[in-house]
């Protein structure tokens, strides 16, 4: 069976793997609208505060290197 190596519609398409070479090891349902399980798109998906400090850091950063 060659199951693992096409996303099936309806589960998650979380992907391991390397370019052209990919498996879809995840069979969790999905939502209509989602591509990703709850557990696979909390990976995927950075929360907002998460993403607030990112922002933050990166000015720091600029600072030193200039
Ligand atoms: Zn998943």
């Amino acid at each position: 069976m060659d199951n693992l190596r096409l996303p099936r519609a309806g589960r998650c398409k979380w992907a391991e793997g390397d370019a052209g070479n990919y498996t879809f090891p995840c069979n969790n349902r999905i939502d209509a609208g989602s591509s990703y399980c709850t557990d696979h798109r909390a990976l995927v998906y950075i929360p907002p505060e998460e993403r607030r400090r990112n922002r933050a850091a990166v000015p720091a950063l600029k600072k030193i290197a200039a």
